[in-house]
């Protein structure tokens, strides 16, 4: 691997084009970040445990059917994966109030919600994420309706298996982030799925067990992380 194959560097992974045009490499990073990087700190550690956390999970996915850009795990910190089109969206899904829904509406934190919330964001760190709807997707040419439904389904679908999986580990699944990406026409799940993109609280104290750890000064993140590790693997 060398730099001049460097195609992106974001803030948890760096990316490098594969051997194989159609695959790139990701490599993560033992950077933690928070409100849009204005916090941030290198903890040794988390990079290989983001990497096999996402690993489990999308095997896991994978093997129910959902369609994802992992092609294998290269190393403990490394993936190889197909290379796609990323769609500019955060797209989020919530069970439980909590963050921002709860900033945002001044309600009581861990609600159970009567039905899961879809929220879409805007990628972009220089204008912070901002909230996106349907119809500005559209209009602005980021993705058609056809595809926006289809992201939607396959995001509940993914609630769906991901609900009891989490569970089975003593785990909330309170909220999460997932990015899409299209593929030979076909939109796949790409990026990762960690505590560092989604809320899992223990099922008996609601403690937090993600990335808020790091936001909320609440505890060590890489013995949280560690503490998921060893619990999905243990299910
Ligand atoms: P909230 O909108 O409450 O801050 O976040 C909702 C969920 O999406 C949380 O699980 C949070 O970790 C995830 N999320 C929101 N924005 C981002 C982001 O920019 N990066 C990552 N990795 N996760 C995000």
């Amino acid at each position: 691997m060398t730099e001049d194959k460097l195609l992106y560097t974001g803030k948890a992974k760096n990316v490098y084009q594969a051997e194989n045009d159609d695959e790139v490499l990701i490599v993560y990073k033992d950077q933690a970040t928070a409100l849009n990087g204005k916090k941030k700190e290198i903890l040794p550690g988390k990079g290989v445990l983001d990497c096999q956390i996402s690993q489990i999970v999308f095997n896991y996915l994978i093997e129910n059917g959902i369609k994802t850009h992992l092609v294998k795990n290269l190393s403990d910190h490394e993936q190889l994966v197909k290379k796609t089109q990323v769609f500019p969206l955060e797209v989020v899904l919530r069970n439980i109030t909590s963050g921002s829904l709860v900033r945002k509406f001044q309600i009581e934190e861990g609600q159970k919600l009567k039905e899961p919330i879809i929220e879409f964001y805007y990628k972009s760190d220089a204008l912070d994420d901002p909230v996106i709807n349907q119809s500005q997707i559209h209009a602005l040419g980021i993705a058609d309706n056809e595809d926006i439904e289809y992201i939607k389904q396959e995001t509940l679908k993914i609630n769906q298996l991901l609900i009891p999986f989490f569970a089975k580990a003593d785990f909330d699944l309170v909220d999460f982030k997932l990015e899409f990406g299209k593929y030979n026409g076909e939109i796949i799940l790409v990026d990762e799925f960690s505590p560092d993109n989604c809320r899992i609280w223990n099922k008996n104290d609601h403690h937090s067990m993600d990335k808020d750890v790091f936001r909320k000064h609440e505890g060590n993140l890489v013995e949280t992380y560690q503490t998921v590790l060893q619990r999905l693997q243990d299910k």
